[in-house]
């Protein structure tokens, strides 16, 4: 018999009432918005009921440099919070919602995989409860305003040469990224040039994520820049008076969602911003509400810690007081050989050179961590290909190095199989003291943040900057934007700007095209090599497999 699909084990699983699964961390039917039987709404009375709670302890889960598969964090998440209720432990993971760009293109859902998966994953991975859909009519009700400004008369003076505002949806559709629009006679507009984006890459995502309470969205909301006026002075939506029906289309979609794990513990996703242009991670709203729920909060940050990781600590945990009390680096075989020289289809033979030359990523990773005052566990997400020479080498080489280690057995397991690996992440929360602290300070200028994370967390020797970079960080900190965190868009292949340098790269500098500023958000971005905010499909997406089965009533094909 084959190894099942993860969406067969998925729909095998016997889902409990979502009202049973709250009820384990104490939350009544009263505080729950259902959208049927296995989704929920939190309620925005539940946090001010909450609030004198004393919070659990924070663990953030981040990865070495990847392969283009992923290497199981979301797996991982999920395995060490069922590991973690198993033992007795009262634990809530936050994850962010996934987009339907990946799903029907090569990555597949990502509800986790194997046995630590999050159910129901087609609900999950398809509409789930409109977050995206709210947050997609949102961004366009502002482009849609924009547009209808400048045609009846463009008081506010906006240079259609400089608009900064896109439209989204969330689909990878390539055909969309360079369009015209406004074509036709006088009432249809007037016509420029446009682009689209994908729902998960618009800046309504990040300030949705980053929002503490409705109030704060809608001053976020209200400070996005959509243009440039003839004077090169910011255009925002409030100018545009947009804010206020934006924020009413949002006013369910700010709530966390609560679904369970296949062993029916609670787990809240929310919000899913791309972790190159924003900053990668769930919700502030619901990383906050595992914390009130739980002794453990088990969160995720997108990509490799050098760009997951390094945002949510400076980004996330600067603007929402959030402190982590232990980081747990995923490692697997695959990624460490691959980050030693292996070629994408030769990962699953054993290779013990190329392990020996990639392993320097992950100690790379582990000072990095370090370098925020958290304490780290490794964790080896294992592999059936894996040896056990080279099970053993990564132990004893993080053992070595004075890490606590822990095999993680979780996709094939459950949570029976992150045992180890709970009982390491509560001995290291227990006796080692987590001191946060950001890399950069908020009175550094743009230049020195964007430097310090270059050369402390990408370890290159310096920066380089195109002129058009330095005019734009000019501009913006005369905007009086200069005391935000930079968000800085990267390759998630490479520790330094090239993809194909991988390892531990040395001797290399990074080279900053474009800047911009997010100023809902609350962050600079910083574009070094060429970053697609519309992916496209592959030849074969994984679209073409999937199904809905009308005599089960199942749909097949996703994964
Ligand atoms: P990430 O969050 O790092 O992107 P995911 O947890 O989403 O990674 O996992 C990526 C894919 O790899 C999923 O399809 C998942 O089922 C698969 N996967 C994860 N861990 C394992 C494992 N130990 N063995 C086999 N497949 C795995
Ligand atoms: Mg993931």
């Amino acid at each position: 018999m084959g190894v099942k699909s993860d969406i067969e084990i998925a729909q095998e699983a016997q889902m409990l009432d979502i009202r049973e699964v709250a009820a384990k961390v104490g939350v009544a039917e009263d505080d729950l918005e259902l959208y049927g039987k296995y989704k929920a709404k939190i309620s925005d009375d539940l946090y001010s009921k909450l609030e004198d709670k004393k919070d659990g302890k924070l663990i953030l889960v981040t990865a070495i440099n990847p392969t283009p598969a992923g290497e199981g964090k979301t797996t991982i998440t999920i395995g060490l919070t069922q590991a973690l209720n198993k033992m007795g432990k009262k634990s809530v993971a936050a994850l962010r919602e996934p987009s339907l760009g990946p799903c029907f293109g090569i990555k597949g859902g990502a509800a986790g995989g194997g046995y630590s998966q999050v159910v129901p994953m087609e609900e999950l991975n398809l509409h789930f409860t409109g977050d995206f859909h709210a947050i997609t009519s949102a961004n366009n009700l502002l482009a849609a305003m924009l547009d209808n400004h400048i045609m009846h008369g463009n008081e506010l003076r906006i240079d259609t040469k400089h608009i900064v505002w896109k439209r989204c949806m969330d689909m990878n559709d390539r055909t969309l990224r360079n369009i015209v629009i406004g074509m036709g006679g006088r009432m249809d507009g007037v016509m420029r040039e446009d682009h689209f984006i994908i729902t998960v890459a618009s800046e309504i995502m990040a300030v949705l994520c980053l929002a503490k309470d409705m109030k704060d969205l809608k001053e976020r909301l209200g400070r996005v820049i959509v243009a440039y006026n003839v004077d090169g002075e910011p255009v925002t939506a409030d100018d545009l008076k947009a804010t206020g029906s934006m924020a009413a289309l949002l006013a369910d979609a700010i709530k966390p969602n609560m679904v369970q794990t296949l062993e029916h513990t609670p787990v809240l996703v929310h919000g899913g911003p791309f972790a190159n242009i924003a900053h990668g991670c769930n919700s502030v709203r619901a990383t906050r509400l595992a914390l009130k729920l739980s002794d453990y909060a088990v969160t995720e940050a997108g990509f490799g810690a050098d760009l997951g990781a390094e945002k949510f600590l400076d980004i996330k945990c600067r603007l929402s007081e959030l402190k982590p009390d232990a980081v747990v680096i995923v490692a697997t075989v695959r990624a460490l050989k691959y980050n030693g020289g292996v070629a994408k289809d030769k990962l699953n033979e054993e290779n013990m050179d190329a392990l020996k030359a990639g392993i320097v990523n992950l100690d790379k990773h582990i000072e990095n961590m370090q370098k925020f005052g958290i304490p780290v566990v490794v964790t080896l997400n294992a592999f059936i290909t894996d040896t056990q020479e080279e099970y053993e080498f990564i132990k004893k080489h993080c053992e070595d190095a004075g890490c606590e280690f822990a095999l993680a057995k979780v996709w094939e397991k459950g949570g029976e199989g992150g045992l180890e690996l709970a009982e390491k992440v509560i001995e290291s929360i227990e006796n080692k003291k987590a001191e946060y602290k950001p890399i950069y300070e908020d009175s550094d200028s743009l230049k020195e943040k964007i430097e310090k994370v270059a050369k402390e967390i990408y370890g290159a020797d310096g920066v380089t900057y195109d002129d058009a970079a330095t005019k734009e960080l000019q501009h913006i900190e005369q905007m009086g934007f200069g005391n935000f965190p930079v968000c800085i868009a990267k390759t998630q292949y490479s520790l330094s700007d090239n993809p194909k340098l991988l390892g531990r790269p040395e001797n290399f500098t990074i080279n900053v095209r474009e800047a911009y500023v997010d100023a809902g958000a609350g962050f600079v971005v910083i574009l070094t090599g060429k970053i697609l905010t519309m992916p496209g499909l592959p030849t074969h997406p994984a679209a073409e497999n999937i199904n809905y089965d009308e005599e089960s009533g199942k749909i097949t094909g996703l994964f």
